[in-house]
C-alpha cells in the first residue's frame, strides 16, 4: 500500500528548481519522491495536496498544542491584525504576556521576546556568556537548540563504535571549526562527569544547555536526581543554567519541565507551544541575569512582538494557564500509549515509552534509554520500517525515530484514537511482513 503522491511529487520536481531541496527548512524534504505539500489543516487533522488525510502527531514540530486552526487564538490573532503589524515601538500587550509567562513559570522574573526558538537560545547563550564573562558551554549528548552557528554541534551517534564518548560534530558545514573550542558535551544523567567537566574547566565554562526531556531525541529524559544535581553543579561552578524547553514549555505542563522536575532555571527559553504556530518565543530568567539586557547586552530584531504573534500567545496562553486543556491532551496521550502498547504486546514486541504523555518517545526496547547512547542499541530499525507504513495509513509521524509524537487538545475531541490505534495495528503488521525473520527476532 503507497498513497496517491501524484501531485506533490509533480510539485516537488517544479518547487525543486526554485528553492534548495523543494522545501522552504531542510528538515522538511523526505526524499524526491516521498516530499509532500500541505493544502490545509484542522484540530489534529491535516490534508495534503492529493487529498490524503493523516491525524498529525507531528504538529509542526510541536507549536500547535491547540490543535490547527483553534477558533479561539485565531479570533484573537485577527485582532493583533487589526492593531497592525510592528512599530518599532512596544505594546501593552507584551507586558500582559510577560506577566502570564512569569505567573506560570516560577523562574522567570523578566522576559523578552524573539520569533523563534533558534533566537531565543541565541539570546540565552549571549546574555549568559555576558553574565558569567565566560563563553565556554555545554551540551548534552543528543540535545538539539536550534539552526544557530552555536548550537549546531552533534552527537555523532550513528558514527559511535561504542567504545569512548561519541564525537561532538558540526552538524553543517560552513559552522566555523573555530567554535568547536567553545563547547563541551556530557552524557545525560552522569552528574559524575558534569562535575568532573566543570572542575576541570570551571575558568572557562560559563552556560549549560539542556533540554531535560530531549525533545529531538526519542524525549528521552534527565532522572528528577540528576537535574537536582545540574542546578546544584551550575550553581556551585558559577554556570548559568539554560533550560531549553521550547519543546517542553507550556505542553508538558503549565511550567513546563522545570516544573516537573521542580526546579529553576537560571535563564529559560519558549517558543513553539507559546503562540499554538503562531511564530514567537521568549527567553525568560532571573532578574539579577535579564536586566543586563539593554546595559551591556544586545537584543532585539524588527519582528519581535509581532502583534498578530504576540496576541495569539496572549490567548494560548489564557487557555493552556485557565483551562484543563493540558490535562486533556495528557489523557489523550496517555489513552494512546495504552492504546500502541495493546498492539504492541499482542504481537510480543518489546517496547517502552519516554518523555511525557504530551510529548512521547516510543522506543523498541524493554528498558528506557538513560541517554541517547541507548538508542544506538534499541531497535531503531523496526521504527523506521513503522513510520512510513503508518504515514502510508493515514497517522503522521516522523519518519526519524528520534523525533518523538507530539499531541494536541483536538486530537481528544476530534475522535482520532480509534483511527490511530486501527492504523497502527495494521502498521506494525505491515512491518513485521517486511521485515520477515528480522521483524520476527524483534517481536521474539
Ligand atoms: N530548542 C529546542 C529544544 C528545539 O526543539 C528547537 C526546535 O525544534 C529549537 C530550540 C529551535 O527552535 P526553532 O526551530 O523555532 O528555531
Amino acid at each position: 500500500m503507497q498513497r496517491k503522491l501524484e501531485r506533490s511529487r509533480a510539485h516537488f520536481r517544479q518547487a525543486a528548481k526554485r528553492l534548495p531541496l523543494g522545501v522552504a527548512s531542510n528538515f522538511r524534504y523526505w526524499g524526491d519522491d516521498d516530499t509532500f505539500y500541505i493544502e490545509r489543516a484542522e484540530g489534529g487533522r491535516l490534508w495534503d495536496i492529493d487529498g490524503n488525510a493523516y491525524i498529525d502527531y507531528r504538529l509542526g514540530y510541536g507549536p500547535t498544542i491547540l490543535g490547527y486552526c483553534d477558533p479561539r487564538v485565531d479570533a484573537a490573532a485577527m485582532e493583533g491584525m487589526r492593531q497592525g503589524s510592528v512599530f518599532a515601538l512596544s505594546t501593552e500587550r507584551e507586558l500582559a504576556v510577560a506577566e502570564r509567562i512569569c505567573k506560570m513559570v516560577p523562574a522567570a522574573e523578566m522576559v523578552r521576546f524573539s520569533c523563534s526558538g533558534t533566537e531565543a537560545v541565541m539570546a540565552a547563550l549571549r546574555v549568559a556568556r555576558a553574565f558569567s564573562g565566560k563563553d565556554g558551554y555545554v551540551v548534552a549528548e543528543g540535545g538539539y537548540h536550534g539552526v544557530f552557528d552555536a548550537a549546531l554541534w552533534t552527537t555523532d551517534m550513528e558514527g559511535w563504535s561504542g567504545q569512548g564518548d561519541p564525537e561532538l560534530v558540526a552538524y553543517s558545514e560552513g559552522v566555523p571549526g573555530i567554535l568547536r573550542s567553545l563547547v563541551w558535551q556530557v552524557p545525560l544523567n552522569d552528574a559524575d562527569r558534569l562535575e568532573d567537566l566543570f572542575k576541570r574547566k570551571a575558568d572557562k565554562i560559563g552556560a549549560l544547555l539542556i533540554e531535560p526531556i530531549q525533545g529531538n531525541c526519542c524525549a528521552i529524559s534527565a532522572d528528577p536526581a540528576y537535574m537536582k544535581a545540574v542546578r546544584e553543579l551550575c550553581t556551585r561552578y558559577g554556570v548559568v543554567l539554560i533550560v531549553d524547553e521550547v519543546k517542553t514549555g507550556f505542553r508538558v505542563a503549565r511550567g513546563g519541565a522545570q516544573e516537573i522536575y521542580g526546579i529553576q532555571a537560571d535563564l529559560c527559553t519558549y517558543a513553539k507551544a507559546m503562540g499554538n504556530g503562531y511564530p514567537i518565543s521568549a527567553l525568560a530568567g532571573r532578574r539579577d541575569i535579564m536586566s543586563i539586557i539593554g546595559q551591556t547586552v544586545v537584543h532585539g530584531g524588527t519582528f519581535t512582538a509581532h502583534a498578530v504573534s504576540l496576541a495569539a500567545a496572549e490567548k494560548t496562553l489564557e487557555i493552556l494557564d485557565e483551562t484543563d486543556a493540558l490535562a486533556t491532551i495528557a489523557g489523550y496521550g496517555e489513552r494512546l500509549r495504552e492504546g500502541l502498547a495493546g498492539v504492541l504486546e499482542a504481537r510480543g514486541i518489546p517496547h517502552c515509552f519516554v518523555g511525557h504523555p504530551a510529548l512521547s518517545g516510543l522506543f523498541f526496547s524493554e528498558t528506557p534509554p538513560a541517554g541517547y547512547r541507548d538508542w544506538k542499541t534499541s531497535d531503531h530499525v523496526f521504527y523506521d520500517t513503522l513510520a512510513p507504513l503508518l504515514v502510508d495509513r493515514g497517522v503522521l509521524i516522523e519518519p526519524d525515530s528520534r523525533e518523538p509524537w507530539f499531541m494536541c487538545e483536538a486530537h481528544a475531541k476530534g475522535g482520532c484514537l480509534e483511527e490511530t490505534l486501527k492504523a497502527f495495528a495494521a502498521a506494525v503488521d505491515a512491518t513485521l511482513e517486511q521485515l520477515g525473520d528480522r521483524g520476527q527476532s524483534a517481536a521474539e
